[in-house]
This record gives structure tokens, sequence and C-alpha cells, in this order.
């Protein structure tokens, strides 16, 4: 008698062990084991053409155990935080914070696209630990002369039209209780840690 080889489910397994990965670094509960795929996510989305992949996209190939794939995208990345998929997905996925645990995974293992992201989220963290809030003027002058030094010519029109609406300041301007976010932040860096 001629016995069936079987092989072992490890595209599923991958699947399950990555969501559960995921799933253990998104704040609260991603829920992201109930997607149905609807696409309500990326059609709502104001960054979806700059994406790689759609978030229903990512999700499908989390399931599928495609780590290497989800965490080089640049999906997450691209992500504004709007919340608008959020909003509309009929399953309550926290598709914001999902994206967020992909790029701590991400970083840590520096399997980003490129560090052009994880360059812009330190300096934003960066003004925010020195002046409590960030400086718009000083984060895109620094980002642009850092990785796009040849668009800062024309972004100087925009820069300015901000400047005389008030929106944008010259200088940094400080919070007062910096110690207090500072106490915040240091019990946020120990929580993740502890993750
Ligand atoms: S909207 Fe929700 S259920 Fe639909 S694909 Fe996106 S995450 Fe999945
Ligand atoms: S939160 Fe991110 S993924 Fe969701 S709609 Fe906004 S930009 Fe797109």
């Amino acid at each position: 008698m001629v016995v069936a080889q079987v092989s072992p489910p490890v595209v599923a397994d991958a699947g399950a062990r990555f969501l559960a990965e995921v799933t253990s670094k998104t704040a609260g509960v991603s829920r992201l084991e109930m997607c149905i795929q609807c696409g309500s996510c990326g059609g709502s989305c104001p960054s979806a053409s700059a994406m790689d992949h759609t978030p229903r996209a990512i999700f499908a190939l989390i399931r599928a155990g495609k780590r290497d794939e989800v965490l080089r995208s640049n999906t997450p990345w691209m992500c504004l935080s709007c919340y608008h998929c959020v909003v509309r997905c009929p399953q309550e996925i926290e598709i914001t914070d999902v994206m967020y645990a992909i790029k701590t995974i991400a970083e840590k293992e520096h399997a980003y696209p490129s560090n052009v992201g994880p360059d812009f989220g330190g300096v934003f963290i960066g003004q925010a630990k020195r002046f409590g809030r960030s400086w718009d003027l000083g984060l895109t002058a620094r980002h642009y002369l850092r990785h796009f030094p040849l668009r800062l010519p024309g972004m100087t029109p925009m820069a300015f039209g901000l400047f005389r609406h008030g929106r944008i300041g010259l200088l940094p301007t400080r919070i007062r209780q910096r110690k207090q976010l500072h106490a915040i932040l240091k019990r946020a860096d120990e929580l993740e840690r502890a993750r």
C-alpha cells in the first residue's frame, strides 16, 4: 500500500505566527483576524496611490505569512494616521494601530524599504522631547535637505504662504510642562520594551 505524503502546512503556520506577532505589537486589540478583505480601507485611504500595497492587501500578506514582503513594504510608512479606514471598516479593525505595529517590527529589524520614514520619525520625536511639540519649519527643512534637496526650492512659495498666514513659525516654541511630557514618554518607552 502506498501511503500519501502530506506536507506540513508551512504557509498556514507562518501566516498564523506573523498574525500573532503583529497582533502582539498592536496597541489594544487589533481584531486583525476578523478582516473580511472587503477593501473599504484601501478605497477610503488618501495615501493608497502612493502605497506598494493597499491596507487590505497587506492584511492578506500577513495571513499568508509573507513577513519580508510586509516589512519591506512602504505601506505603513505612507500611512498618515488619518483613521479614515478605521471609521469605515465594517469589522472595526484597528488598521492605523496595525500600521504602527508593522513599523515597530520593521524598525527593530532595520527591514524598512528606505530610511526616509524612520528618519522623519526620529527627527519628529527628537523635537517633541526637546520642545514638547513639533517645529514644522525645522522638521520639513531638515527632512528635505537630507533626503530631497532638489525639491526644496519648489516648496519655498508654500512655506512663505504658510508663514504669512501664521501656520508655521520661524522659530520653535516650547511647552511649559516638558518634565511631565518626558515622564509620559519614558513610561511609553518602558511599556514598549516590556512587550
Ligand atoms: S475595511 Fe476592514 S474588513 Fe475590509 S479589508 Fe479593510 S481591514 Fe479588512
Ligand atoms: S489611517 Fe493610514 S491606512 Fe488608514 S486611511 Fe488613513 S492613511 Fe490610509
